[in-house]
């Protein structure tokens, strides 16, 4: 399973999740700090990393959710599609 980021506040924080395979960032860090943490856990995770970007362990690129889709997703919004109603 590809390694997935997610957001979490500072003091309930684990970086790494080995079960899950996920990594966890804190929730106030934006743009290039992000960056920079997922690079960092996966170095420490002994994933090769390129010069950009972050590389999961098959070689796909780690998608970094942005903060906003983050909030906008644990808002409780659920869009209903309607299928041949
Ligand atoms: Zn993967």
């Amino acid at each position: 399973m590809c390694i997935r980021v997610q957001y979490a506040p500072l003091d309930s924080l684990v970086p790494w999740d080995d079960s899950r395979g996920v990594i966890t960032v804190p929730e106030d860090l934006t743009g290039p700090h992000v960056l920079r943490a997922v690079r960092a856990v996966l170095t420490k995770l002994a994933i090769p990393q390129r010069e950009f970007g972050a590389v999961c362990w098959c070689g796909e690129p780690v998608r970094l959710l942005s903060h906003v889709a983050q909030q906008q997703k644990s808002g409780g919004q659920v869009r209903m599609i309607n299928h041949g109603a």
